[in-house]
């Protein structure tokens, strides 16, 4: 049974899930048994990445689980030892393989790696994966302004999300605003903070007023800006919890305590030197 959950309509016809798992820092094995309890718990979206190196046991938690294939929408990412039209082409077969599936629903460029200067033609390569039917939807991770202007105006085609790191430490005003007037969906990567957003003092006091828990607390922030968010986690009970937050919703006092947590410090590497 699909359990009711929020949903975003991308740029293109699909729409993507507002909660997914995501799987960073998993073994095979570990992301096995996790993506086959979340979609067991109702969960209709999967984070992965060639980098993470568990596509292999993510497909295979998707078979145990026995979920059709079309109804569960699964992402991954190219790294950046594959930028260039045809490294990233041949990587996405790579990925499918491991993955064992016919398409994805969404593929990213994981990182622009401006050192490189090579996304334009990586971004190629997902436009072709798209219109042969190897991936549903095309996004990017960690790109800038710039560089999702870049794009549309070397090739016509935006992204349809930029998957970003976002969390309460981080809100990222600036780049919201942009993606919003270029049509682009913001998704946020480290929505819990890594764990760090947690134990703060102005979350834990919105979520004992909601008799809900922080990670609660954190995820419905993130369905309530409109953003589409991947919660980490391989432990079955919050797995669980990180999914019951589709039936309480936040008000304007609580948003603006979570909103002056916001200090632009990331916990992950900058995008514009990194790779
Ligand atoms: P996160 O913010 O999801 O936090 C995960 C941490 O919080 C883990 O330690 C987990 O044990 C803990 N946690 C999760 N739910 C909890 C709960 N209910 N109660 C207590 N603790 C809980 O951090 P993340 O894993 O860095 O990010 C989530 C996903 O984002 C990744 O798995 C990956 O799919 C994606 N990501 C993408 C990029 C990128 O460059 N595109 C970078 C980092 C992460």
């Amino acid at each position: 049974m699909v359990k009711p959950q929020l949903t975003i309509q991308l740029s293109d016809t699909q729409r993507i899930p507002q909660v997914g798992l995501g799987v960073w820092q998993a073994s095979d094995t570990d992301a096995r048994t996790a993506v086959r309890t979340a979609l067991e718990e109702g969960y209709r979206h999967v984070d992965t990445a060639s980098i993470y190196g568990n596509e292999k046991g993510v497909g295979e938690g998707l078979r145990d689980a026995g979920t059709a294939r079309e109804q569960v929408f699964l992402t991954t990412k190219i790294w950046n030892d594959a930028h260039g039209f045809d490294a990233a082409t041949a990587a996405l077969e790579e990925s499918l393989e491991r993955l064992n599936v016919e398409y994805v629903d969404l593929l990213l460029v994981h990182w622009p790696t401006p050192s490189q200067d090579n996304y334009v033609n990586t971004w190629r390569a997902l436009i072709n994966a798209q219109r042969n039917g190897k991936a549903r939807s095309v996004g990017v991770s960690n790109f800038n302004q710039d560089h999702l202007q870049r794009l549309i105006d070397e090739t016509g085609v935006a992204p349809v999300l930029n998957q970003i790191e976002l969390h309460p430490f981080m809100q990222q005003a600036a780049l919201r605003s942009a993606h919003e007037s270029m049509g682009i969906a913001t998704q946020s990567w480290s929505p819990l903070g890594q764990g760090s957003a947690l134990t703060n003092p102005a979350i834990l006091e919105v979520a004992q007023k909601h008799g809900r828990t922080a990670a609660q607390v954190i995820i419905r922030w993130h369905l309530e800006l409109g953003l589409i968010a991947i919660p980490k986690s391989v432990t079955p009970e919050r797995i669980r919890e990180n999914f019951n937050v589709f039936d309480f919703a936040l008000d304007a006092s609580d948003l603006s305590a979570i909103a002056a947590l916001d200090s632009g410090k990331r916990l992950g590497p900058d995008p514009s030197t990194f790779g």
